[in-house]
């Protein structure tokens, strides 16, 4: 059987339950729940989707980022257009 990890805290304690017919895997350090696929079968596997994790978690900032610059423009423009008119 090949090594399993849980993808929160890379424990190899955890347990594979049955529950209607799918298999669902509990760590017993964290109690965190997640599929076969998961999770990570070696810490070199488990610190890659750690990473990718947090790529993604900067991305969505990144995107979070420009939302909040694009709104600032748009309020210096309605700023800029409210004192043309006056
Ligand atoms: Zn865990």
């Amino acid at each position: 059987m090949s090594e399993l990890l849980c993808p929160k805290c890379s424990s190899d304690r955890v347990i594979a339950t049955k529950v209607d017919g799918k298999i669902n895997i509990t760590c017993l350090e964290c109690g965190h729940e997640f599929k076969p696929g998961q999770g990570a079968t070696s810490y070199e596997d488990f610190k890659n989707k750690k990473k990718k994790e947090i790529q993604n978690n900067l991305k969505l900032d990144k995107q979070a980022r420009q939302g909040c610059v694009v709104l600032f423009l748009i309020a210096i423009l309605i700023f800029i257009i409210i004192k043309l008119c006056s």
